[in-house]
């Protein structure tokens, strides 16, 4: 393979300047809180910032694992979590006036729940001072641990969100320690025992072809997916895995074209979207499939 050559003009990325980027900056900075945006290098992280958005990572920013495409650090043995940290998330939502704040977190195998437990506390602390907030949860697999699963769906965040991120011929290359079916039937089980609004999301430009996108996208619907975002992979350093290939703008909307005849509700594909991108866009849907 000779490598993706240059970067397209399609993804250079702009700089917003709105004035809530600093104020953005500062508050996370305050609490300490970290966030998706910055641990994974979000080439939207300008954008979203300086229009008061961010994605809270809960549980510590270091991950118990390591998939390839992924900024976030990793180690066996990170730091126990902050019990402050639910409090400390929930006054910043509020702070930020989030009508809709999106969480997510790293993978917690070192945990007996997975982090679960801390899960339900942001959730139920962020609801309590934000009165009418809506919560979008982009949980980690927990590794299939039902019960986790099952506490963090029980509090039934108005969008459950988890990633399947790529077609299954490229696990073992791109998330090792994750399974492709593992991650369809937590999606399942959001729809089928919990009816909440779900929500997934891949990349593309690892290698995939537009007809593995197309089966995972109708594996997905199968399985009670009602919303999904498609965004170009980008290598965060040099580190992580080399991107095959840019994928153009013309063909991210056949991919929106394909996943809206497939019967999602909501769909965002483009190179720069992510699976937080614009959250705020995904009104939340119940019970439609
Ligand atoms: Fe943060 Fe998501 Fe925006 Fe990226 S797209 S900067 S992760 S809110
Ligand atoms: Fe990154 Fe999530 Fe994979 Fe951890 S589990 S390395 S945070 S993508």
């Amino acid at each position: 393979n000779s490598g993706p050559g240059k970067k397209p003009d399609w993804l250079k990325i702009k700089l917003a300047s709105g004035s809530s980027f600093a104020s953005t900056r500062q508050l996370l900075n305050k609490h300490s809180l970290h966030t998706v945006c910055r641990s994974a290098m979000c080439p939207n992280l300008h954008e979203c910032w300086s229009k008061g958005t961010a994605t809270f990572l809960l549980l510590g920013n270091v991950c118990t694992r390591a998939c390839r495409f992924c900024a976030v650090a990793t180690g066996q043995r990170p730091a126990l979590p902050d019990a402050a940290e639910p409090a400390k998330i929930a006054e910043a939502v509020k702070t930020m006036k989030l009508r809709h704040a999106v969480l997510t977190s790293v993978n917690r195998d070192d945990l007996p729940d997975g982090g679960a437990a801390h899960w339900v506390e942001t959730i139920q602390a962020i609801r309590a001072v934000n009165p009418g907030v809506s919560l979008e949860c982009l949980i980690p697999d927990f590794s299939g641990n039902e019960r986790a699963l099952d506490l963090v769906m029980a509090e039934a965040p108005e969008v459950l969100n988890h990633n399947i991120e790529t077609v299954p011929s490229l696990y073992s290359k791109v998330r090792p320690q994750a399974s492709y079916e593992l991650s369809l039937s937590i999606i399942e089980r959001a729809k089928r025992k919990f009816r909440l609004a779900t929500k997934s999301g891949m990349m593309v430009g690892m290698g995939e072809t537009p007809e593995e996108v197309e089966a995972s996208l109708g594996d997905l619907r199968r399985h009670g997916c009602d919303m999904v975002t498609i965004g170009q992979y980008l290598q965060p350093t040099a580190a992580h895995l080399p991107v095959e290939r840019y994928v153009t703008p013309e063909e991210f909307e056949r991919y929106r074209a394909i996943a809206l005849d497939a019967g999602f509700r909501h769909v965002r594909s483009g190179p720069f979207v992510r699976s937080s991108y614009h959250a705020e866009a995904f009104e939340p849907v119940e019970e439609i499939s």
